[in-house]
């Protein structure tokens, strides 16, 4: 799937989010906002200029959120920038349930927030047997790699097959192949290689 693939499952068939911002005491705090519009510049969320969120994302200048329908699963982390009223009647068109809670012009508590530059996960498991990963970027932010892959110390064991839950190292090569997609990044085939051929993408656990 492409960026706006993703994006349009966030705002069109998720749309509640939980965000997270640090509070004045450095903890993390979290709350539930919709995602309420995309384009090729970003995704929109509003916020009125009363609450701390406010004063947080003017501060801070970034979040991340995390959004769950069934079982489909959104992450995105990065940049956000108040672009004010900009957007604010197309959101209120779009969203109509928005009318009814700030009716009129009471619209003016609010200012719209951009999600310019970020990076993001999705994760589906409606088919527990087959699950689809994938990543996915903003603002031509860099995608950090994660997950494993198999070096040319590999000889075809078919060990780590035999161990992985997914199912999904391809042995029709040498070396295998994980397939980014379905790997659940779990480390069993890691654990039983005899020629110590998996290797972790970015070095770090995540
Ligand atoms: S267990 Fe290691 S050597 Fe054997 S097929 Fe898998 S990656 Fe290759
Ligand atoms: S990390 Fe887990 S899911 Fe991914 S290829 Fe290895 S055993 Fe399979």
């Amino acid at each position: 799937m492409e960026t706006g693939d993703y994006l349009r499952i966030l705002t069109d068939e998720i749309h509640s989010t939980v965000v997270a911002t640090i509070d004045g005491e450095g903890h993390p705090v979290t709350r539930c906002i919709d995602m309420m519009l995309y384009d090729d510049r970003g995704v929109y969320f509003l916020t009125a200029k009363g609450k701390e969120f406010f004063d947080q994302l003017m501060a801070q200048k970034y979040i991340s959120l995390s959004a769950v329908q069934g079982k489909k699963c959104i992450s995105l982390s990065g940049w956000v920038e108040n672009i004010g009223y900009e957007k604010l009647d197309e959101i209120f068109a779009k969203n109509t349930y928005m009318q009814a809670i700030y009716p009129g012009d009471t619209r003016s508590a609010l200012n719209v927030f951009r999600i310019y530059k970020a990076h993001g996960n999705f994760f589906d498991i409606s088919d527990p047997a087959h699950i689809e990963r994938g990543t996915f970027s903003l603002g031509n932010e860099t995608i950090h790699p994660s997950g494993y892959f198999i070096t040319d110390k590999c000889n075809g064991c078919d060990a780590c097959l035999s161990v992985c839950p997914q199912q999904c190292i391809d042995l029709s090569c040498i070396p295998a192949v994980i397939d980014p997609n379905r790997c659940l990044h779990c480390g069993r085939c890691v654990e039983v290689c005899p020629q110590n051929a998996i290797e972790r993408l970015g070095g770090m656990r995540r």
